[in-house]
């Protein structure tokens, strides 16, 4: 019997073992950021298993396994990831099934059923490999080029985060600072300093088994802390220090002040705990330091402020200023500079993330010294730091530069500068990826608009040749000089040309409704006139018997669109009674608006699938039997023009005994759809498909979606607008100062998700979830006080 090859282990698995215990990975609790990793890997490989796993003496472990459901580990043996911390690169197999190295392993063989494996080692900066990231599928495949660099960019990623957690733990150890850090999804501690494990008598092991509670009882109770969170959430920014207690394991307790935020990076959030011990017994070290604890103890607190404006900043400017902001603050008043290290050592002058470096920085040994130490480097005199910022391999590497401008710099100084270059470390990742991000979903929203206009084109350019075929049929039919035989062909071909018309113009609709654009043009429709019109074009292929009691009806319509309602029921009509029967076609005036029935005595429809028939590309099971063709795309149309409309159309059929449409378009005058009303819209949903955005649509505003701040800025430069709508969550600049900047230029309604204090500057605001009437009467009546006069504030509702 065949068996799996098992991987050898390289000459320095002893070393690369105990490096993997200097990460303290193996065993650490599930972390919602890995596993947004291995999500994003996982969708970008279109692939449904992704794992991080980590290659321990004879297991492997994942520390985030996204769709092997309830797996944590796996024997070494079997593993196929213990192949590729073989490699330097990518190892991708397109079958495991045909590979005699994984053939056999319980992944392949078993339940899950491995066919495909890509995994990209994570070799940290001592140069051992610690595991993988790995994608995996059911079915053999392989990877594109795209998709092959976009892993190795997450692997990086992952491997920037293993380094800043052991870089964090480090500075701890020195550091008589307690840091907690609780996820705010689960309420777990996920990380606890040094001093706290001292101080407390934990051990960093015990975590996934302590709770908050036990550590932090008086702070509070688990059942309380999701409102915790909304509150500091609401706070957007630092919580005054409360005192309170750290409970030891012993049971005994010690008071502590502590300062709590929410630190949210991309990718989770975490409710963070920094705090001082006030007793002399546990901070005696802190006490011998130069300057007095209390003064230690608000400059450590301030940079989770600090560390909150890094991680705001997503683009390269706006994360220099925070910085050099930040600097300032911690030090009080030092100045700081921000040095690129080139991978040749060379150092650059730089002053943003993305200019490239230009000027060399030339003769000054402290900066050279310190551009390669792993901790942060005081001068002889204390009046320099350095600190050395880890990025991801393959990019650039910084070094933060600080002068102080009236004292030397102290213990704790340091520790905080170590603390801000980690935090800086992750931000500068943050401000990539939401690059990378960005540009990801410019490139997919491109895509679908290409896809959308590639099918608008091709089915609008289909219409003028086949008009031409049709007419040109039609002529030739006409002709006396072809035979009965050629003009029966003609009629073939003419009705073929007709058929692919209609689905041109159906694939033209659907295309359309899909990208929110099918906007109705309405204006006064005499609908007598109207469906008159049609009958009489079908009726050169059917008897039509047409009853009407009014001479006239008039309806606010699209005719357009209303046309092809008809045309697509009475030619469903005649198409599926192929016996040739009548089709009998009849208005009345009904409560409200003209009521149109299509009766036809041809198939009928079985009473299971009249419930479907409304939806995309549904059709009868007689239909499809007697081989009738068609799409199941005009009923979804027909309706959803028709609901537009504000009408409705309802189906009433018996199998073999024919069908009657009835549909009923209101008289009532719709809405006056002007378009004069101008809405800009910035909401965290794609521009596209935005909810509020296709409903005031539907309500006649004209409606201009934005992506951020400064195209919303550009926009009301460049015109006039009755109401903007903002998300504030989505905002990086200050709420504040953009309803400065925006005040009399328009009226701002505020879209907000969570239960925040009413801000007066803002003319209204509307909570997410809202009802649809909220979002109508809101932004009505924005626009009306608008158009009422001058802006009132302090107008809330
Ligand atoms: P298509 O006719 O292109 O299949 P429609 O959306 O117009 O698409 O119709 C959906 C399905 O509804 C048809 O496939 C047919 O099964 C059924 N249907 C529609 N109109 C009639 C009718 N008048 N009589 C019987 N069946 C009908």
């Amino acid at each position: 019997m065949q068996t799996s090859i098992v991987a050898p282990f390289r000459d320095n698995e002893e070393r690369r073992l105990a490096t993997l215990a200097d990460y303290a990975l193996l065993d650490s609790a599930g972390e919602e950021l890995f596993d947004s990793f291995t999500r994003l890997a996982a969708q970008v490989s279109g692939t449904p298993i992704s794992l991080i796993c980590l290659i321990d003496r004879d297991r492997q472990w994942f520390k985030s396994n996204t769709g092997l459901d309830g797996l944590t580990e796996l024997p070494r043996e079997t593993a196929l990831c213990a192949h590729t911390i073989l490699t330097d690169d990518i190892l991708e197999i397109p079958d495991a099934s045909l590979d005699e190295r994984f053939a056999n392993s319980p992944l392949v063989r078993g339940p899950s059923h491995i066919r495909f494996y890509a995994g990209v080692p994570l070799i940290v900066s001592t140069g051992d490999t610690l595991g993988t990231l790995s994608v995996m599928d059911r079915k053999p495949r392989t990877l594109t080029a795209d998709q092959r660099a976009v892993l190795r960019t997450i692997a990086a990623t992952v491997v920037e985060q293993f380094e800043r957690r052991r870089a964090y733990a480090r500075l701890f150890d020195r550091a008589p600072a307690e840091l907690y850090e609780i996820d705010a999804g689960t309420g777990r501690i996920v990380f606890m300093s040094d001093a706290a494990c001292r101080n407390s008598g934990y051990s960093v092991a015990e975590l996934p088994v302590i709770s908050l509670a036990d550590v932090l009882p008086a702070l509070m109770s688990p059942a309380s802390f999701p409102e915790f969170v909304a509150a500091l959430r609401a706070a957007r920014g630092p919580h005054p220090a409360v005192r309170t207690i750290v409970r030891r394991k012993n049971g005994t307790s010690y008071p502590i002040d502590v300062r709590l935020e929410l630190l949210a990076t991309l990718s989770s959030e975490r409710v963070v705990a920094l705090g001082i011990a006030v007793s002399a017994d546990v901070t005696g070290s802190a006490a011998r330091d130069a300057i007095p604890i209390g003064l230690q103890n608000e400059r450590l607190l301030a940079l989770t402020g600090v560390a909150r404006n890094l991680f705001n900043a997503l683009d390269p400017h706006a994360l220099v200023d925070a910085l050099i902001g930040g600097v300032s603050e911690l030090t009080a008043g030092g100045t700081a500079q921000l040095v690129a290290r080139a991978s040749t050592g060379e150092l650059m002058h730089t002053h943003g993330l993305t200019s490239r470096p230009d000027m060399p920085v030339s003769g000054d040994p402290f900066l050279r010294t310190a551009a390669v130490r792993d901790a942060v480097a005081l001068s002889d005199d204390g009046l320099r730091a350095a600190v050395q910022i880890l990025a991801p391999s393959g990019s650039m590497a910084y070094v933060l530069d600080i002068k102080s401008t009236d004292r030397a710099f102290v213990a704790t100084d340091a520790f905080a500068l170590g603390l801000l270059g980690q935090y800086l470390a992750v931000a500068i990742r943050n401000v990539e990826l939401y690059g990378e991000l960005e540009s990801r979903r410019a490139a997919v929203i491109e895509l679908n608009q290409v896809k959308n206009d590639l099918i608008a084109m091709l089915a609008h350019d289909f219409k003028g040749p086949l008009t031409t075929i049709v007419g040109l049929a039609d002529v030739l039919a006409e002709d006396e000089r072809f035979d009965a035989e050629s003009r029966q062909f003609l009629g073939m071909i003419n009705s073929s040309a007709m058929r692919l018309a209609s689905l041109a113009t159906d694939t033209l609709a659907l295309s359309r409704l899909e990208q929110n654009e099918l906007s109705l043009r309405f204006e006064s429709v005499d609908i007598v006139a109207l469906v008159r019109d049609i009958v009489r074009v079908f009726s050169v292929t059917r008897a039509i018997d047409m009853r009407c009691a009014a001479d006239e009806s008039i309806v606010r319509a699209d005719p357009a669109r209303l046309r092809q309602v008809f045309e697509n029921l009475i030619g469903n009509a005649i198409k599926y009674s192929p016996r040739g029967d009548t089709v009998d076609v009849t208005l009345r005036e009904k409560r409200g608006g003209v009521e149109v029935a299509i009766r036809d005595r041809g198939i009928g429809i079985p009473a299971a699938d009249i419930p479907k028939l409304f939806g995309r590309f549904a059709r009868g099971s007689n239909a499809r039997e007697m081989g009738i063709g068609g799409t199941g795309l005009g009923l979804y149309l027909s309706r959803t023009i028709v609901e537009r409309h504000g009408g409705q159309i309802t189906i009433e059929s018996k199998e073999g005994n024919g069908s009657t449409f009835r549909l009923l378009v209101p008289t009532v005058p719709a809405p006056q759809r002007t378009n004069d009303r101008r809405i800009l819209l910035l909401d965290s949903e794609d521009d596209g498909r935005s909810f509020i955005a296709h409903t005031l649509r539907d309500e006649g505003y004209a409606v201009y979606p934005v992506a951020n701040e400064t195209e919303l800025l550009r926009a009301l430069d460049e015109g006039r607008f009755d109401a903007a709508i903002v998300d504030i969550d989505r905002l990086v600049i200050a709420p504040t100062e953009l309803v400065a900047r925006i005040a009399r230029r328009t009226t701002l309604v505020r879209l907000v998700s969570t239960a925040e204090p009413d801000a007066p500057s803002w003319n209204a605001v509307l909570r997410k979830p809202f009802l649809i009437k909220d979002l109508r009467a809101v932004v009505e009546s924005a626009v009306a006080d608008r158009r009422r006069g001058p802006r009132r504030s302090g107008h809330e509702r």
